[in-house]
């Protein structure tokens, strides 16, 4: 008898963030990517992880993770997971490159990283794997093909299918056309994020030709250029339409200086020493010959864009001298802290130029065009979309459907499924924990029921409550202390005081009367009395927190 194959998707299925995903194979695991997701309307909620503890379980039989590539949804879970575990890591040099430098900054020591080449075999675990290239937004992405007792499994990480890429590195489908014809390929777990979207991404070279046209347009005026910081051959195309107009290439953002300095160690960028300058250098430089390149193009708060819009940034001020121009999409969910950030920049007098105008950014995700490419090319037995929220999953399952797939061989998962591949084919085995695991920005874990609450007094407002009672003589030993904080006009704030005072004050009282003495029980009394005066009068629901004292 074979050993099956056993696959659990802890994150990544229903939404775009937190990708991780076990496979097992006679008892031993592999981790496939661990990464956080960025929220967008969770109050002090800084990252966002799936839940480890199911790894952390089985940590003595967990042989190795395999790092597709250096996007934060990929590997932004690291830190925290080996925090409580240690596992080699697996990936490409910049990708390792990117998370040594976020274990360093975590005081996370001593995690064995192995290096891994296009089209190296590697034994992990179980399992040998061969690792293709693929094209995407961040340099040095790794396709990965399993072979298993079930035959090969193949991970198409995040991906497109780019016809002309920067370094000339292109996504590998002969080879899986290869694989396909012998052995042959049983299961395929591919990228659904652009599922959605027709045609095809389009090469990310074709956004230097618009850059020059852009640098073209502006002379005489300096020019900012906001793009994804891992986003490595974008800058190197930004860095070029720079030096052919002979600006001063300035590097702003944390981030983005430790990833420029990175990619060029790595020769993965090439800009020379002489035309690169700091933010420092900013006030020595002419505008007119310089070119920033710069965080924040998804309206970050802290990022050095945002602080260029406020007028807060240390070296910077904006003036009708720039153009910005935004070398990306707004993320689903950032659009409306983007069109802030373009809003302050054009008050500031900033000449503005993005997507929307010109076309200044690609995908690196295929489309459906790309999409169908894939699934021709490997042509496998089985498919499990994977990557993408859960209509993008939906539009992949379709797709295959499309592609001529029969039903019973695409299966539809989402975060926390187990997944048996067998002899006789796939099927759902059990169910683990998919729970948002909620960390802030120091690194703890937030409960649901603590977010739940800042959601709830970030909108409604609270209301405190303090009641001081003689227990012996049954009275109240002050009139009750009520004040609040985002419930009404704070004018108005001593007056709504006054009357719920007067509310609880009577339903105390009676209580007190009736021999009540136990504080909780008070506390519910207090609640009720100034919740219906605060629901009927104001018609709004804010926190209410009584604390009530019995002496
Ligand atoms: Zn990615
Ligand atoms: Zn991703």
């Amino acid at each position: 008898m074979t050993n099956h194959v056993t696959i659990t998707f802890l994150g990544g299925l229903g939404q775009i963030g937190r990708n991780c995903a076990a496979l097992e194979s006679n008892g031993r695991i592999v981790i496939l990517d661990c990464g956080q997701l960025f929220p967008d309307d969770l109050p002090g909620v800084d990252a966002v992880l799936p839940d480890f503890s199911w790894l952390i379980e089985r940590a003595d039989r967990i042989d190795g993770c395999i790092v597709t590539h250096a996007h934060e949804d990929h590997i932004g879970g690291l830190p925290y997971l080996l925090r409580d575990m240690d596992v080699p890591i697996y990936g490409s040099k910049f990708t390792l490159g990117m998370i040594k430098g976020k274990l360093k900054f975590a005081n996370i020591t001593g995690t064995e990283m192995i290096e891994v080449k296009d089209h190296e075999h590697h034994k992990v675990g179980p399992f040998d794997c061969e690792f293709l290239p693929v094209t995407h937004s961040t340099p040095s992405g790794l396709m990965t093909v399993f072979t298993t007792d079930q035959g090969l499994i193949v991970h198409s990480s995040d991906f497109k299918l780019d016809p002309t890429p920067v370094d000339g590195r292109l996504t590998d489908l002969p080879r899986l056309r290869e694989l396909s014809a012998d052995p042959g390929i049983r299961l395929l777990l591919a990228d659904s994020t652009n599922a959605g979207a027709a045609g095809a991404s389009g090469s990310e070279s074709e956004i230097g030709p618009v850059m020059d046209q852009i640098f073209a347009d502006n002379h005489g005026k300096r020019i900012i250029v906001a793009a994804f910081s891992s986003h490595i051959h974008r800058v190197q195309q930004i860095a070029d339409a720079a030096k052919e107009t002979g600006r001063t290439l300035v590097v702003m953002g944390a981030s983005m200086v430790r990833n420029v300095t990175l990619a060029r160690e790595l020769g993965l960028l090439r800009v020379s020493d002489k035309m690169i300058a700091t933010a420092e250098d900013i006030d020595d430089l002419d505008p007119a010959t310089t070119c920033v390149v710069c965080t924040g193009s998804q309206g970050e708060p802290r990022a050095a864009l945002a602080l260029m819009a406020q007028g807060r940034h240390r070296y910077l001020k904006i003036t009708d001298h720039d153009t910005v121009v935004f070398s990306s999409h707004p993320i689903p969910g950032n659009e409306a802290a983007v069109s802030r950030l373009q809003n302050d920049l054009a008050r500031r007098g900033a000449r503005l130029v993005h997507s929307g105008q010109l076309n200044v950014h690609t995908s690196g995700h295929g489309k459906r065009e790309e999409l169908a490419a894939l699934h021709q090319a490997v042509d496998a037995e089985l498919f499990i979309p994977v990557h993408g929220e859960y209509a993008h999953l939906v539009s992949h399952h379709e797709l295959a459907l499309e592609l001529g797939m029969s039903p019973d061989r695409v299966l539809r998962c989402v975060d926390g499924d187990q997944v048996q591949l067998s002899e006789t084919g796939l099927k759902k085995v059990g169910q683990v924990s998919d729970q948002w695991i909620m960390m802030d920005e120091r690194g703890k874990a937030l409960s649901d029921e603590l977010v739940e609450e800042r959601r709830a007094v970030s909108g409604q407002g609270f209301v405190l409550i303090r009641v001081v009672v003689d227990g012996k003589k049954g009275v109240l030993v002050e009139p009750p202390f009520v004040t609040s904080r985002g419930w009404v006009e704070p004018g108005e704030r001593d007056d709504w005081s006054h009357e719920v005072a007067q509310e609880v004050t009577a339903a105390i009282v009676e209580a007190l009367e009736d021999g009540e003495r136990d504080a909780h029980k008070l506390g519910r009394k207090a609640r009720r009395a100034a919740g219906q005066l605060v629901g009927q009068r104001t018609g709004r629901r804010p926190s209410l927190v009584p604390v009530v004292e019995v002496r």
